[in-house]
């Protein structure tokens, strides 16, 4: 990575604020998946050995601008001190004196400021709210990569006004997608699936000129067979972008590989009667829910085969055990494969995390979207307004 990172900052007795992603689910007071909040621990606890004065922010959930108890970071704040063996002093804002005041006090730990959405302008990028974010501190290190394509306050706005870096969670988050994006090895195997065609247009689109070969799976398959003249009977279909899948297929040849069976439902149920069908056999009203066994051994040879695989998005309706054998099939088989495999995007890492296989990936990522835009060539906003290496 070309940006200045947290390891090239002279921290010793300084004030470190540090953008987290600790967006994570929690229900009645609990956190539920703590995924995000050990990734970020190599940071934090680089930062204390290396002597700072540690503050974290972080958004959680949407409260639209204003202090709603349901997204308070309390919960965040004792999973982190289980976490990180360390205390958290969890304070109820993020600007203002009191932040100053708890960084002049610590004495053990770190400072965690209040969830930063509380503020309406952080989402604005308020160059006030930014000033009043880096008043109290030295340096800023953005360590969030799952929000790095908002320009936000603490994502952007901060970083301009501070002496900033790259926490160690975003270098190795931007190292892995440039090594899938840049100069693969190969040969280089794309799978895609998930809901809609529309979400992920561009990523189809820059996936068919980097990789060799694109797997596509998941619902977006039926807008694929729609535009053949397929029965694609009740699934999943964009029809507004039919003519792009049409495109899309004559641009990419051989290139495309879209399933060779599916599994059918008549309702989108676990306990619905099933039928495996070719894919031009689709009995109408019914709707493909998974892809079937004859595709996911097509799928699992490719992914053998590769030398780097990308992976977003589930195969089929993974939530439910009866078109789960899809997504499980291709994981194991990613798992498996001597590839460097990436997995991003938040339903794809939720399914390789319930198989207990996310050990067996080179790399998850924790930035759903933010991973998204980067793979469709697009320049994230906390990403690029880190200064680079060289100015340093
Ligand atoms: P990610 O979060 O990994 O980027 P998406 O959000 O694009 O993935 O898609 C995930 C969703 O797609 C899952 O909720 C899954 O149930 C759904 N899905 C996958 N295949 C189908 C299908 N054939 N029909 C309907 N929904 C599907
Ligand atoms: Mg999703």
């Amino acid at each position: 990575m070309d940006k200045k990172s947290v390891r090239d900052l002279d921290v010793r007795d300084k004030r470190v604020l540090v953008r987290v992603d600790f967006n994570v689910p929690v229900k009645d007071g609990r956190v539920t998946d703590d995924t995000r909040i050990n990734r970020a621990l190599p940071t934090i606890r680089y930062l204390l050995d290396s002597g700072a004065k540690v503050a974290l922010v972080s958004h959680l959930g949407r409260p639209g601008g204003m202090r709603n108890p349901d997204f308070e970071m309390d919960p965040v704040a004792g999973r982190l001190e289980d976490l990180l063996g360390e205390p958290i002093h969890k304070i109820d804002v993020a600007v203002g004196g009191e932040v100053d005041e708890a960084l002049d006090s610590l004495e053990s730990g770190v400072v965690l400021l209040e969830n930063c959405r509380f503020y309406n302008d952080e989402t604005k990028n308020d160059p006030g709210f930014s000033d009043n974010l880096a008043a109290p501190f030295d340096f800023f290190v953005n360590d969030a990569f799952g929000a790095a394509h908002r320009a936000h306050a603490t994502t952007v706005g901060v970083a301009s006004l501070l002496p900033s870096a790259a926490g160690l969670l975003m270098e190795k988050e931007i190292d892995y997608l440039e090594s899938v994006l840049s100069n693969p090895e190969r040969p280089f195997v794309a799978i895609l699936g998930g809901a809609k065609v529309s979400d992920k247009l561009g990523v189809i689109e820059s996936l068919l000129t980097t990789s060799d070969s694109l797997l596509v799976g998941g619902a977006m398959c039926f807008t694929f067979f729609k535009a053949k003249g397929y029965e694609v009977g009740a699934s999943l279909v964009e029809d507004e972008y039919i003519e792009d899948a049409k495109r899309l297929m004559e641009e990419a040849g051989d290139k495309l590989s879209l399933p060779i069976d599916i599994v059918a439902a008549e309702k989108m149920e676990d306990g619905a009667d099933t039928r495996t069908v070719k894919v031009d056999e689709m009995p109408s009203g019914w709707m493909g829910l998974d892809i079937g066994p004859e595709t996911v051994e097509l799928f699992a040879e490719r992914a053998s085969g590769a030398a780097t695989i990308f992976w977003n998005g589930p195969m089929g309706v993974f939530e439910m055990d009866a078109f789960a054998k899809g997504t499980e099939g291709v994981a194991r088989a990613v798992g498996e494969s001597e590839a460097t495999s990436v997995v991003g995007g938040g339903d794809s890492v939720a399914a390789v995390r319930k198989l207990g296989l996310d050990y067996e990936m080179s790399h998850i990522s924790t930035g759903g979207g933010a991973s998204l835009e980067y793979v469709e060539g697009k320049e994230l906003p906390g990403v690029a307004v880190l200064p680079d290496k060289e100015d340093s």
